[in-house]
């Protein structure tokens, strides 16, 4: 593994010089959104593709210290995380039922200072980006995570996480949080773009309507998008609709206000919906407690749903039912979730496990949601990001599948395969 100036750990020699027009060659190029190229390659330009097509034609239009050919490799728009923890990257703890796991993930990181939380938050921004990711929704407690992402040179969200069951107290939260929220996205890093800001009330079993409710007034006035873990496991799911149970507990071991919770008797989706918490929310995270009636409610209300299947494994939850919500209209999208709860960054190894678990979802849909989808999900998409196209940003990432393994989109899951190169703003950050 090199850094990302093409060091001489490298066996690529990385163009990049900044500004300077470079082109960018491969086997098979899979732009999305638009046909395979045989041969194909990226020409970009000031952090934008300047133009896409055969190799041959694009090749010669740029001096050849300026080309970069990967040959028998897969050059596929930056993959997408809608749904990290960069700044828990540093943190392992065991599989635990999830109450236990949240009570031990709150006592490890109570006493963490601020650089710690930093120096997380940078180990998973260099892990993220060799996994072939190039632009996060990352959730952030502590508000250092902006900051490591724009050093990596990443594009993304952060959103900042809020959480409080008292109802009464709910815009002194919220107020804390921007407060916080201002200062770290002041920081300017490697893009000429900074990551874009969001919030995120924590769960319907953490955060009370009231605060549901401030954020998305917050959220609306500012223009930023709001997500949320929603559904997650059947101990939320019992916790809402009766109370009572592990995350009661939970609440008790940590010193939480639990006496302030009133379970609203129904699904979690329902919960929000009722609490008018639903409609406003960019981003559901993992949603696998939820049905039809679930599903109905979050197309309506335009929510796209994030799918963490490492993560549920890990807990052993059930996972959503990914084709069923394709079926029903939902929008879809992938994260990794922390590495407290998922040991990988590879967003195409989630895919693979999708794919695994619900045949009915082909290797060009998995390649999408893992790309396009997360980019639509976090408003991206409208800047090129999740897709290769004229003027859009140039961030792609490069996949080596293994010998003998056919060039084509189902290489891109194969557990053997590997991120070989990873592009922002058309420089490169990681060269294997
Ligand atoms: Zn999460």
């Amino acid at each position: 593994m090199s850094g990302p100036d093409g060091s001489t750990q490298s066996r690529f020699r990385l163009p990049g010089l900044k500004g300077r027009g470079c082109a960018w060659a491969a086997d098979l190029v899979l732009p999305v959104g638009a046909p395979s190229i045989a041969r194909g390659a990226v020409l970009t330009a000031g952090g934008r593709v300047a133009a896409l097509g055969p190799a041959g034609a694009l090749l010669p239009r740029v001096p050849a210290d300026a080309r970069l050919d990967f040959g028998r490799a897969i050059l596929i728009p930056g993959l997408v995380d809608a749904h990290t923890h960069l700044e828990l990257a540093a943190l392992r703890l065991p599989p635990a039922p999830m109450a236990d796991w949240i009570a031990s993930l709150v006592r490890e990181t109570r006493a963490w200072s601020s650089s710690l939380f930093l120096a997380s938050a940078k180990v998973g921004a260099a892990g993220t980006l060799a996994a072939g990711v190039t632009c996060v929704g990352d959730v952030t407690a502590s508000g250092e995570s902006p900051a490591a992402i724009a050093d990596a040179g990443l594009r993304g969200v952060a959103f900042h996480e809020v959480l409080g069951l008292e109802g009464d107290r709910a815009g002194e939260i919220l107020a804390r949080r921007l407060a916080v929220l201002e200062r770290s996205h002041a920081y300017r890093g490697a893009l000429p773009g900074q990551p874009g800001a969001g919030l995120s009330p924590h769960a319907p079993y953490t955060a009370s309507p009231e605060l549901y409710r401030a954020v998305l007034h917050a959220c609306r006035e500012r223009g930023l998008p709001a997500a949320t873990h929603l559904a997650e496991s059947p101990e939320e799911a019992r916790f809402l609709r009766e109370g009572g149970g592990d995350f009661a507990r939970m609440h008790r071991e940590l010193g939480s206000p639990a006496e302030l919770f009133r379970a609203p008797g129904c699904s979690p989706v329902e919960h929000l919906d009722r609490a008018g918490a639903l409609e406003g929310l960019r981003l559901a995270v993992h949603c696998n407690q939820t049905g039809p009636a679930d599903w109905e409610r979050l197309r309506r209300a335009g929510v796209w749903v994030c799918l963490c299947p490492g993560s549920a494994r890990f807990f052993g939850h059930p996972l959503a039912d990914a084709a069923g919500m394709r079926r029903a209209g939902l929008n879809l999208c992938l994260g990794t979730d922390s590495r407290a709860s998922h040991s990988s960054f590879s967003l195409l190894a989630e895919a693979a496990a999708l794919g695994a678990a619900r045949p009915g979802l082909g290797a060009e849909e998995l390649l999408r949601l893992c790309t396009l989808g997360g980019a639509e999900a976090l408003g991206l998409a409208g800047e090129g990001v999740g897709q290769l196209r004229a003027e859009g940003a140039a961030d792609f990432a490069v996949v080596e599948p293994p010998a003998g393994v056919p060039l084509a989109a189902e290489a891109l899951f194969h557990p053997e395969s590997r991120i070989i190169c990873a592009v922002t703003g058309g420089e490169a950050r990681f060269a294997a």
